[in-house]
């Protein structure tokens, strides 16, 4: 690990100062942060820690938008009750992720920038594009099973592994992000870029920004959604595919839909031919599939990573099923 030093920020403007140094990274729940910096993955100069700015903590679900603090622990947003019987797809994302000591220190803001999980990148020698610009992509002749089937590049094939995002994807979500000249807020669909000529630069992050917020518009949507998480075990496993559903229903037709895709892209997808394959039909199980088969249609796959358009057809009409069942 490389040398660094650590300042615990004791105010927002405090935090905003320093992060705007040379060399500043952010440190939240440290789960990631840590992880990379042992690996040397990651070695920034200057750590500064916001995990005491008890203001970034508050999750509110009051009024017309869901706002969760940047520093709310993924372990209470995905127990919330509220939440659970308003926003199942929201809380299911999080209760499948990691693991439950993981989920209490974690943050749902640190859960968005979390890193690939590709091998090349972690293995800290391998070529590596994302980790040493422009020394090549091991992955392009390697082990491609995990890798992704949209928004990739000749470049990278990686893909983004966080459930909590694939979920967000399929809501109207914004991130709410600071800097020492002000406040804005971002569509959540730019806050992450899909991999072009540099896969190393991953969000839309100006440097010493810092998230303050998730926000999502709160919506009857949210009632009839699930999160649905295909992995390798019954736990503790990131996700193959997974697929987050949301859907409004005039009896048995369905009004408005929204798809989400984890673990097949270089960012949280949405699927938005997914929807419109649902929207104003009735809902049947072969329309589910219809669902699936949209989803997936423009799928790029390669070497060995085929197997999850086929898996990933069939979650997305599985989650619909399951959202279509649950009670408005
Ligand atoms: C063994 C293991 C298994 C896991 N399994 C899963 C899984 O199945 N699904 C899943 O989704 N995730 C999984 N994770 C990832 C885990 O959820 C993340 O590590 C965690 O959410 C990151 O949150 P944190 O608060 O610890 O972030 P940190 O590690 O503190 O930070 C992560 C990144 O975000 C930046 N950052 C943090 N907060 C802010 C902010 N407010 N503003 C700007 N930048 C910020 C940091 O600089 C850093 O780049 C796993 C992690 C581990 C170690
Ligand atoms: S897929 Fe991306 S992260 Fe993996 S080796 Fe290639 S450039 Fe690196």
């Amino acid at each position: 690990m490389q040398p660094f030093t650590y300042h615990r920020a004791t105010s927002m403007a405090d935090a905003l100062r320093e992060a705007a140094l040379p060399g500043a990274a952010i440190l939240a729940g440290g789960t990631t942060m840590v992880d990379l910096m042992r690996g040397d993955l990651w070695a920034p100069s200057r750590l500064v820690d916001i995990g005491r700015l008890a203001e970034l903590e508050r999750v509110e679900t009051g009024g017309d938008t869901l706002r969760f603090g940047a520093l709310a622990r993924m372990a209470d947003v995905a127990e919330d009750a509220f939440l659970q019987a308003n926003y199942p797809a929201l809380t299911e994302s999080l209760q499948l992720a990691a693991s439950q000591q993981l989920r209490i220190a974690a943050t749902v803001g640190g859960n968005l920038l979390q890193r690939t999980r590709c091998p090349y990148f972690r293995d800290g020698s391998s070529p590596c594009n994302k980790r040493s610009p422009g020394s090549g992509c091991s992955a392009l002749r390697g082990d491609t099973r995990d890798m992704a089937l949209f928004g990739a590049s000749e470049r990278c094939i990686a893909t983004y592994p966080g459930d909590w995002g694939a979920a967000l994807a399929a809501f109207d979500t914004s991130i709410e992000v600071a800097s020492p000249s002000g406040t804005r807020t971002i569509p959540f669909a730019e806050l992450h870029r899909a991999y072009g000529d540099d896969p190393a630069v991953e969000t839309t992050l100006r440097p010493g920004e810092i998230i303050t917020a998730i926000l999502v518009a709160a919506t009857p949507i949210g009632r009839r959604s699930t999160y649905l998480k295909v992995r390798d075990r019954r736990s503790y496993a990131y996700a193959t595919v997974s697929a987050a559903v949301a859907l409004e229903m005039d009896g048995d037709t369905i009004t408005r839909a929204r798809v989400a895709l984890g673990g097949v892209a270089s960012k949280p997808w949405r699927a938005a031919a997914a929807g419109t394959a649902l929207e104003g039909q009735r809902l049947t199980r072969d329309r589910a599939f219809t669902a699936g088969e949209a989803a997936f249609a423009d799928a790029v796959p390669r070497g060995d990573n085929g197997f999850k358009i086929e898996l990933g057809r069939n979650a997305v009409a599985k989650a619909v099923l399951v959202a279509a069942g649950r009670a408005s």
